[in-house]
């Protein structure tokens, strides 16, 4: 079976772009009652780019705190708040931040037309009903949240993505100068999600022509902004920008791999970040991915960043198992890296092994 794959209609892409947006949401501003709601990374309160962020008449900021990943009952708590205000349903929303803050954005867009919790909705083309506007501004790149299909998110049973044609954003915003401030371990952890979606992308038997042809761009962009030593942090957070782009919609066309799925058990059961999760289990995965591996290992030793090692000393067997449990059910991951028979090559003990070079 052929998947339809839904990408954002509209991109407005350039350093200094965001300014453009205050412009952009008065075509959009449908009457004089309608307001805007910014879902804002809480790390931007107080810094430069709150003055920036258009806000007129009733617009209203949400500060979002995403110390921990996207989760359902926060999502329907904003919900809740946003519904309850007196400016009611708003006519866009708008999600500046990192992959986390994009996510929460398209939850709450469809969240809000949509009856009961966002946990009901956790999978593929289960919402029913159109959501609002909504606008995604990304503050670092790499997860390809910013066109994904997905709001990737953890509810009372899983983690899982409300997946969807309502989800994609009707607009994003990739200006460079938003992510020039991310912090250097950050920016490499989110950056190396571009790298992995890229390498798995392309190992697998759901690649195809056009998945391929993004991930080879996306994937020349990424080793230049890590690997060129003659490269400005200007062109850097362009090239970075364009590769997170271009990897999100490489794996919407195809599928991520070994290193995802390990990487899921990860953050469900340890609360890893996804970015730094997948560094964790990337560093150890040269028996899968081999070169791509050894070129990540010489990115990390060039940009001295420091990857978690170690995290599986004192465990507990439960605590092996769930993350084993975890990884083993996303079998459309395995089937993408290992083919239709990949349960005779994948065990819950060949994961736990895996977890434990950690
Ligand atoms: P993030 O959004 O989780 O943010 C990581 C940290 O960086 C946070 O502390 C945040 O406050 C901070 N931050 C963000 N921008 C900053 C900036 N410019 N300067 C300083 N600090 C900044 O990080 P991420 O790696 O972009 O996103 C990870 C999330 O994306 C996960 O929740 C993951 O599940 C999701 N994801 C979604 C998809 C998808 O297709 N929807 C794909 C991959 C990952
Ligand atoms: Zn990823």
């Amino acid at each position: 079976m052929f998947r339809i794959i839904k990408s954002v209609p509209k991109c407005l892409f350039g350093k200094g772009s965001f300014n453009q947006l205050g412009d952009l949401l008065e075509e959009k501003r449908i009457n004089d009652d309608s307001c805007f709601v910014f879902l804002v990374d809480d790390c931007f309160k107080n810094k430069p780019i709150e003055k920036k962020i258009p806000l007129k008449r009733a617009d209203y900021i949400i500060w979002v705190n995403v110390d921990n990943e996207p989760k359902t009952f926060v999502v329907d708590s904003i919900r809740d708040q946003i519904k309850n205000s007196k400016e009611g349903i708003p006519a866009a929303v708008i999600g500046i931040g990192g992959g986390s803050i994009l996510d929460y954005a398209k939850a709450v867009s469809v969240m809000l037309t949509n009856n009961g919790s966002s946990s009901l909705y956790q999978g593929l083309n289960l919402a029913k009903n159109q959501g609002v506007y909504h606008i995604g501004i990304p503050t670092l790149s790499g997860t390809g949240a910013e066109v994904s299909m997905t709001a990737v998110l953890t509810g009372p049973e899983k983690k899982l993505g409300i997946k969807g044609e309502f989800t994609p954003f009707d607009l994003i915003v990739l200006d460079p100068e938003l992510i020039y401030d991310a912090p250097k371990n950050q920016r490499f952890y989110t950056g190396m999600d571009s790298y992995i979606h890229n390498v798995e992308s392309l190992n697998g038997i759901y690649k195809n022509c056009i998945s391929e042809s993004y991930a080879i761009q996306s994937q020349a962009l990424c080793r230049e902004v890590f690997l060129n030593d003659n490269i400005t942090r200007e062109e850097a957070d362009e090239k970075l920008m364009v590769s997170s782009y271009f990897g999100g919609l490489s794996i919407g066309h195809s599928e991520v791999g070994v290193c995802h799925a390990l990487s899921y058990g990860l953050s469900y059961v340890l609360d890893f970040h996804h970015g730094i999760a997948n560094c964790i289990a990337f560093n150890q995965l040269e028996d899968i991915y081999g070169p791509a591996v050894r070129d990540f290992h010489t990115m990390v030793e060039k940009h001295k960043i420091d990857i978690p090692f170690g995290i599986s000393k004192g465990l507990t067997l439960e605590q092996f198992e769930k993350m084993a449990i975890t990884a083993f059910g996303l079998d459309h991951m395995w089937r993408h890296a290992f083919g239709l028979d990949w349960a005779k090559h994948v065990s819950k003990e060949k994961i736990i092994d895996w977890y434990k070079r950690m």
